[in-house]
């Protein structure tokens, strides 16, 4: 998901307010994009675990409360709402229901995986809160299992158990490594580059030696059986590409070479079963962003929900056409190839599970995959309906006077995740300024995440607004996207304006008001002008769109100055959403 952190926006915003201190940490642009996404930054921005004094006896704390007087161990576990999820998987056949039984497995060793990964010693400290006399036993460890680890990834990586941050490097080096020591070992072995900086390497000591260690053997015990998991779905399934690509990762498992089976995932075709298994996202990683988190996603397509989104892609040219600029800011360079799938979640693992939960993805990482193939956006249905029940639709009745909140519409809250992502690919990318070749993200620098971010979403609603004109689109149902469209800003506000999706909601917010689109009334509601905000969703695009293929910081920086904050409507709503839940916890079945 690296390149385009778009598919987090819907998600992200709920932990914004994780996010700042570990986007401090990010030094390039590429790393920043990465951050944009989600869930795991919290872990990120804290400092060194020193376990030894963690481990010690009396550094357990049995509550909470006993590091913050404002930490409420109760109300961090409320915010997270326990949901069972159901898949329609009733057209899978007998065999298919074998090949998912096995990934499914497979799926919960990447999880053994990543709480090591997160922390080595989380088996310890899970051990050690069990065998604690705590009162509150049970929800410390309710609360462990969900944030993988005794850090609360909703309140910036917060200790509830004992009172060390986890390490910035998460379980990925020496806990009490610091840059400098990994870059002075480097500039002394410049041999080592290549292995210590790998994605697929965890760093340890060996006596005043730093040595790198390949995933294939430092994971074995969860790697080797996930690899025979997967052999086995490739010995059950008859579809010769899923059987290419289930092999080829067990062999990847293996060797730590993922480029092959990446490929063959791009070319998965005439199965519903999309799976995603194996180390994909460098967030975990917060103290350089190299080492990669195990995961997986098992997923049920929907082969006619897929085949509706996957025709959208077509018009991306018409769309760039359709932007409401002069042709030299248009970009029809770019190539449009990267299929889209709309699939139910039935099982997560490791990464994706804790915290935060993902509604779509975006992969392979790998550029040179990308290149070649594409990348593929994989939409995940259930969970995306289940945030809009349980989060997005209570939240509307704080936001929009009644009859307005009614309108919302999960159907556009995940078109809106879409048309984000593709609006991403939208727009000026590389430019020409003063003769010379550059970049928006280049010319813009620390304020290019946050105008891309809210171009991506306000581009998005545009461009549906322009299928729905086009007749793709039911134009009846315009207000119900804009309702829906100009909800989820406060959702994208609701945790503050530190990080750029936050940033990238405020600037829209505060344009829409300056507009007269969005009006407070006095019970603190607020009413859409429907026909001034259609015009100034035109007029934000062009304003974006314009300043981008500029690449003019300091006129970026005078718009974001003028926008890019939230005012006391926006706060009341925020104090007002206190029962609302902050995200979902899905429980999954353990076969189908
Ligand atoms: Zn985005």
């Amino acid at each position: 998901m690296r390149p385009c952190p778009a598919l987090a926006h819907l998600m992200a915003p709920l932990s914004l307010q994780l996010a700042p201190l570990w986007f401090m940490l990010l030094a390039d642009p590429a790393q920043r994009a990465q951050q944009n996404k989600r869930k795991h930054l919290m872990r990120k921005s804290t400092l060194a675990l020193a376990l030894a004094s963690l481990l010690a006896a009396p550094a357990f704390s049995a509550t909470a409360q006993d590091s913050s007087s404002h930490y409420d161990l109760q109300a961090q576990r409320d915010k997270i709402v326990p949901v069972q999820m159901s898949a329609n998987t009733s057209f899978l056949t007998a065999e298919e229901k074998q090949v998912v039984n096995k990934l499914i497995k497979a799926a919960r060793l990447m999880s053994d995986i990543y709480l090591r990964q997160v922390n080595e010693q989380n088996p310890q400290i899970r051990a050690a809160i069990a065998q604690s006399g705590a009162a509150n036993k049970a929800l410390l460890l309710n609360m462990f299992d969900e944030h993988f680890g005794p850090w609360d990834s909703l309140a910036a990586g917060h200790p509830f158990f004992g009172d060390k941050a986890n390490a910035p490097g998460s379980g990925f080096y020496p806990q009490d490594i610091t840059k400098d020591e990994f870059n002075a070992w480097l500039a002394k072995h410049p041999k080592d580059k290549a292995a210590f900086t790998s994605l697929y390497t965890v760093i340890r000591r060996d006596g005043d030696k730093l040595v790198a260690i390949p995933y294939s053997q430092y994971y074995q015990e969860w790697l080797e059986p996930a690899a025979k998991l997967l052999e086995e779905a490739a010995a059950i399934t008859s579809n010769p590409s899923l059987k290419h690509f289930l092999t080829l990762r067990a062999k990847a498992f293996r060797t730590d070479d993922y480029f092959q089976s990446e490929i063959a995932w791009m070319d998965l075709k005439d199965t519903p079963i999309e799976v995603a298994i194996g180390p994909y996202e460098t967030y975990t990683d917060g103290l350089f962003g190299y080492k990669t988190a195990f995961e997986a996603f098992v997923t049920i397509k929907d082969p006619k929900a897929s085949a509706k989104l996957d025709r959208f892609k077509k018009y991306l040219k018409d769309m760039e056409a359709n932007l409401p600029v002069a042709d030299s800011y248009k970009n029809f360079k770019r190539g449009f190839e990267s299929p889209i799938a709309v699939a139910d979640q039935i099982q997560g693992g490791g990464d994706n599970v804790p915290g935060v939960q993902t509604i779509a993805f975006n992969l392979p990482n790998d550029e040179r995959v990308r290149e070649a193939k594409g990348a593929k956006k994989v939409l995940l249905n259930n969970v995306m309906a289940a945030k809009f029940e349980r989060i997005m639709k209570p939240m509307a009745a704080h936001i929009l006077v009644p009859e307005q909140a009614k309108l919302l519409d999960q159907k556009y809250f995940g078109y809106e995740t879409l048309f984000h992502e593709l609006s991403h690919s939208l727009g000026p990318g590389s430019i020409v300024k003063n003769g010379k070749a550059t970049t928006v993200a280049a010319e813009l620098q620390e304020l290019y995440s946050g105008t891309e971010e809210g171009k991506a979403d306000v581009m998005g609603a545009y461009n549906i607004l322009f299928l729905m004109k086009k007749g793709e689109l039911p134009l009846a149902e315009k207000n119900n996207l804009l309702a829906t469209y100009a909800a989820g800003l406060f959702r994208s506000m609701r945790f503050g304006v530190h990080e750029a999706h936050g940033i990238g909601a405020a600037f829209q917010y505060s344009y829409f008001v300056d507009k007269g689109a969005l009006n407070r009334e006095k019970s603190g509601l607020y009413r859409i002008d429907f026909a001034k905000l259609e015009q100034a969703i035109t007029d934000l695009v062009h304003d974006v769109v314009v300043l981008q293929g500029d690449g003019d910081y300091a006129k970026a920086k005078a718009f974001l100055a003028k926008y890019g904050h939230v005012d006391d409507g926006v706060r009341a709503v925020n104090a007002s959403l206190g029962e609302v839940p902050v995200d979902i916890q899905p429980i999954y079945p353990s076969s189908i």
